[in-house]
């Protein structure tokens, strides 16, 4: 069995698949692991602490040679697979719901395409979702970057000089990423409120020790779908909140946005209107920017200044942590094909439930049921 791992070629992209931890780990196994050389470069893993961890390192074309399973952040285009062995796995992101070609490119190709966005969200998954890992740093990160453009503290503080009040910053969905978003401006000290349009992170809200902004007086609020997802909201919904986050936007220094709903263009949840409503200075970090954006102008990777708010997003938020978002990454990998390990066959066969779910391609084919189903 010989796991290939490539340098990352998209733009921006500073994550690598594996991490020296896992290397030992999959080699413990009995798989052979080959690494592009300077693929963990930019995560500060060098190519020698591959090697002494028990990978080979080489060319793209030598790593990939012979290869059974292809581990990457970012599938690669199917020409850098040639040389992998006919029907290699590649366990990677797929953008699955993103442009179509690249999927059908690796059924063309003959590869067997594991999407792990499609991670499906029981228990014994959790230890595999990249979603959850990445999201997690995603909203931590979210959090230090609009501190650094924001001119102002975040805790309150006495001083001899006097007194600086405390920072108030808005968390707008409360998934895995508003979480740790209210966690990180809480460690930072500020008055934090957040919200969602499912009732059950209420409570998740107020544990964290945060204030819950909830419309509460509509029908058919709850908007949870299936597998912990959020659906698209009615139009009376969505006319409620406007109006909540319109009152309470104006008085918030800082707003996090993460409202993400599979597989659409992520919700709008900020109009330019209710920028110019906000006080100068305020900063509004919009963590989905690059599916579509929470925040009307919100620009992926730049600091837009309107209304005096300043309003930014990274198109690619957990390569701005590197080296833990490459670990987590890798562990969730390993996680995954560890968890399917056959022995006596010395590769990992994955059970129907998972298999299905995160597969998109095999025998030639899209097999993944929610691509076929999307009627693209
Ligand atoms: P997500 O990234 O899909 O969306 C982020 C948040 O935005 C969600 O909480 C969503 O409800 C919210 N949202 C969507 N539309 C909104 C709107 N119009 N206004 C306000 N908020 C809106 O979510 P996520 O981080 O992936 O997590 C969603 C849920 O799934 C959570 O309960 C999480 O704990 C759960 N989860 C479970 C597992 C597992 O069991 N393996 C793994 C990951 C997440």
């Amino acid at each position: 069995m010989r796991i290939a791992v490539l340098k990352e070629r998209a733009d921006g992209e500073t994550r690598v698949a594996i991490i020296p931890e896992t290397v030992k780990k999959f080699t413990a196994l009995g798989a052979t692991i080959a690494v592009e050389a300077g693929a963990g470069e930019a995560a500060s893993v060098s190519d020698q602490a591959y090697v002494d961890a028990g990978a080979g390192i080489g060319t793209a074309a030598e790593a990939v040679a012979g290869a059974d399973i292809v581990l990457a952040v970012q599938a690669p285009a199917v020409e850098l697979l040639q040389g992998a062995n006919p029907g290699a796995w590649v366990a990677a992101s797929f953008d699955p719901f993103g442009p179509r070609g690249r999927v059908d490119a690796y059924a063309m190709g003959g590869f067997e395409a594991l999407a792990m966005e499609f991670m499906p969200r029981i228990t014994r998954a959790q230890s595999m979702d990249i979603l959850s890992s990445q999201s997690n740093l995603a909203g931590y990160k979210a959090v230090l970057a609009a501190a650094d453009q924001y001119g102002r503290a975040f805790p309150m503080m006495m001083t001899a000089a006097g007194t600086i009040t405390a920072a108030r910053a808005f968390i707008m969905g409360v998934g895995v990423a508003g979480l740790q978003a209210i966690a990180t401006a809480r460690r930072l000290g500020a008055q934090v409120s957040a919200t969602d349009v499912r009732s059950a992170t209420k409570e998740q809200i107020q544990s964290l020790g945060a204030k819950p902004i909830f419309v509460e007086d509509v029908a058919g609020i709850e908007g949870e779908g299936s597998g912990g997802y959020a659906t698209e909201m009615s139009e009376e919904y969505q006319k409620a909140q406007a109006e909540l986050v319109s009152s309470h936007i104006a008085k918030q220094d800082i707003v996090i946005t993460t409202a993400l709903i599979p597989g659409r263009a992520a919700p709008r949840l900020i109009s330019d209107s209710q920028i110019a409503t906000m006080k100068p200075g305020s900063v509004i970090f919009d963590l989905a920017v690059a599916q579509g954006g929470n925040v009307e102008g919100s620009v992926p990777d730049q600091v837009v200044t309107r209304h005096g708010v300043k309003i930014m997003g990274f198109s690619n938020t957990p390569a701005h942590l590197p080296a833990d978002a490459s670990a987590l990454f890798s562990r969730n990998l390993f996680n995954f094909l560890s968890a399917f390990w056959d022995t006596e066959a010395g590769k990992p066969v994955l059970d129907e439930e998972i298999g299905n779910a995160v597969r998109l391609t095999q025998g030639g084919k899209v097999v993944n049921e929610r691509l076929l189903g999307s009627g693209e």
